[in-house]
């Protein structure tokens, strides 16, 4: 395969990513197969000898479809959105053909430059103070293990780096337990070990309880143990919490602790200013984590790191052997050294591309779309006798469940195994629930309107 087979292919690709674009709704949105089975379809050894580009398409459009949940199906209500906007994917596209791996200024100055001025454009829609730079990662798991990584060195003076952990002290970290897991793994990776990830009780919302926490650091003070930093959650991924930002960093600053704010999901929509009061204060945190991959539209993966002063994480993560040696070395940026990989994609790309083709007024307005619609569906789904609204919207996304947990089970089954809608679990409460987000890219009210309607369907069918 040449560079003219690529432009024959590409343009038959086109039209088969527009053909599925077009039909999503009339399949399955979760891959209705058993393990195995698109396996089964592959040979076991690989080609020996080239082999057409025919052949590949056909086995490609023959084998692949099937094997797929569809993540930009309208009817994806599953996990939290991967959401791919028409301008992102051509941006991935021209990312794709340029290849570009941007890992020094040097290797691609556009792919550094325009991330720099993404993150600031960023920082305005967002509502934060110009004062914040960042960088882009793959995920925020990533985002959150670097500032985990920061912490720590923080609080050792960069002693683990050099020396590795065994002769230090035992360093803590603290989180709320509506944390996601990716703080758990990032306390693992991090050597600071999960047993030293204290997860601060909540109160009544769901908000990690900024009493506590201030006694939790005393006391760790007290008993020899070295506290290294504070994780807040800004819309956790089970049902939404949001702990108490501006209360939280307060204490941390007063125990002298970095703060790391993960908003991976609900950071999209604090560019609408009536959220913002679900994270005031944030701008008092030394490092931000939000996906544009989840909500903005920019496909995965695109994970945004806001940091109030980079210097730090630079000190952790960077790196310069001689091969890496550039001129200009301080008017530059090398993002490498900003993160924990070496290379690095150009992500940026779909960002500007993705607020130049919507404006931050059609992001917003289906942020706000996505919203109100969660909570008609919340209403219609409230009417159904037996069902339970088990939390409140917290943007757009809430829980409902049956009587008991094995009802409950059955009835998501039923949900998944119809395909005209996805819809995913989580434990609230001591409860199996079933969880509901908005936020696919191209979903309508019509969409959201299936849920209740399948829901009251299968609930019916089941009498
Ligand atoms: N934080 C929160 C609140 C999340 O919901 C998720 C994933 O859903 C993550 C972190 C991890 O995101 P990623 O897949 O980008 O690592």
């Amino acid at each position: 395969m040449d560079h003219d087979d690529l432009r024959h292919w590409s343009k038959i690709a086109a039209d088969w990513a527009h053909n599925y674009h077009a039909t999503l709704r009339n399949r399955p949105v979760r891959a209705p197969l058993a393990p195995g089975a698109i396996a089964a379809q592959l040979p076991e050894a690989p080609p020996e000898h080239p082999e057409s580009p025919e052949a590949i398409f056909a086995d490609f459009a023959r084998i692949i479809p099937p094997g797929l949940t569809h993540w930009q199906h309208p009817r994806f209500f599953a996990y939290f959105p991967a959401n791919a906007s028409p301008a992102s994917m051509l941006a991935e596209q021209l990312a794709n053909a340029i290849a570009a791996q941007g890992m020094l200024w040097q290797t691609s100055p556009a792919v550094t430059e325009v991330e720099q001025v993404m993150i600031r454009w960023l920082a305005q829609a967002l509502g934060l103070p110009a004062t914040f730079t960042g960088t882009i990662h793959d995920s925020a798991t990533t985002a959150t293990l670097s500032a985990i990584l920061t912490m720590r060195e923080q609080a050792l003076g960069w002693a683990g780096l050099q020396n590795g952990l065994s002769a230090l002290p035992r360093l803590r970290l603290y989180a709320s337990a509506e944390t996601h897991s990716s703080v758990d793994k990032g306390a693992r990776i991090a050597g600071i070990g999960q047993e030293n990830l204290v997860k601060i009780p909540t109160d009544s919302h769901l908000s990690l309880q900024p009493g506590a926490l201030a006694a939790a650091i005393a006391a760790d003070r007290a008993a020899g143990f070295l506290p290294a930093g504070v994780i807040l959650c800004a819309g956790g991924t089970s049902v939404g919490a949001f702990d108490r930002i501006a209360d939280s960093i307060a204490v941390a600053k007063a125990a002298g602790l970095p703060v790391h704010v993960d908003a991976a999901w609900a950071g999209s929509a604090m560019i609408c200013p009536e959220f913002r009061p679900l994270w005031a204060g944030v701008e008092g945190a030394d490092s931000i984590v939000f996906n544009p991959h989840k909500w903005m539209g920019a496909q995965f993966d695109c994970a945004v790191q806001f940091l109030a002063d980079p210097g730090p994480q630079i000190r952790t993560l960077g790196l310069r052997p001689t091969y890496l040696e550039t001129a200009g070395r301080e008017e530059i940026t090398n993002f490498n050294e900003w993160t924990v990989p070496l290379g690095r994609r150009f992500r940026a790309l779909k960002l500007w591309f993705t607020l130049r083709a919507y404006g931050l007024s059609g992001l917003r307005a289906r942020v706000r779309n996505h919203v109100a619609w969660a909570r008609q569906a919340r209403d219609a789904l409230a009417r159904l006798p037996g069902i339970t609204i088990t939390t409140e919207p917290a943007l757009s996304l809430f829980t409902f469940a049956l009587a008991s947990d094995t009802e409950t089970e059955a009835l998501l089954t039923r949900i998944n195994d119809d395909g005209r809608i996805y819809l995913t679990q989580t434990r609230h409460a001591g409860r199996f629930v079933i969880r509901v987000q908005v936020g696919q890219f191209d979903c309508t009210e019509a969409d959201v309107r299936t849920i209740p309607q399948v829901v009251g369907e299968l609930m019916g069918r089941a009498k």
